[in-house]
This record gives structure tokens, sequence and C-alpha cells, in this order.
């Protein structure tokens, strides 16, 4: 079992929703995310890029695009942008002040 104080601070790594427990997985709170991380041997694998990625809007694997922080659905085209304000990287330049 994944610990509920790791839950507690767990969020996913896309939209930074947090995440709830079911089953070997953990879901994204956020419908529109949608992503499940998998736990193998009590440890979540928070990576999107192995994630499961199932579009809200059709059910299919969408694409992860990490240049463009963009998951996008190849079946009815429904993509998911992280929002650029939620998690600003440290220190990084954020367009013009
Ligand atoms: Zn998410
Ligand atoms: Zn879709």
């Amino acid at each position: 079992m994944v610990s509920q104080d790791l839950l507690d601070i767990l969020a996913c790594p896309f939209c930074t929703t947090a995440v709830r427990l079911e089953g070997e997985k953990l879901l994204c709170g956020n419908a529109d995310c949608n992503c499940r991380y998998l736990v193998r041997d009590d440890i979540p694998n928070m990576l999107i890029e192995e994630a499961e990625r199932p579009c809200p809007g059709c059910g299919a694997q969408r694409a992860w695009d990490p240049d463009r922080d963009t998951l996008r659905c190849t079946a009815c085209g429904k993509s998911l942008t992280v929002n650029a304000g939620a998690a600003p990287a440290a220190g990084a330049p954020v367009g013009k002040a």
C-alpha cells in the first residue's frame, strides 16, 4: 500500500492536481487530465511519460508532447496544455515583465 502520508503530498506532475489511489494506480483528480500513474512495489511512478493517459473524451491513449507540455489525442483531436501559471519552473524566464 502507498501510505496516506505519501498520498497527501503526491500531485499529478502534469496539472499539479492531487491524485487518489484506486487499485494499483494513482488517478489524477482533474477530469480533463485523467492521467493514471502506476504503482509498483508500493512506489508510485509519477512520470507522465510512463503514465496511462486516456482521453477523457474518447478513451484513446493520448500522446505526450514534452516540448509543448501538451497531451494530445490523435483519435478525437482533443488536447490539453498544462496551465503555465500553475507551476512555473523555478528561475525560468516568464515572458515579458
Ligand atoms: Zn493531472
Ligand atoms: Zn480523444
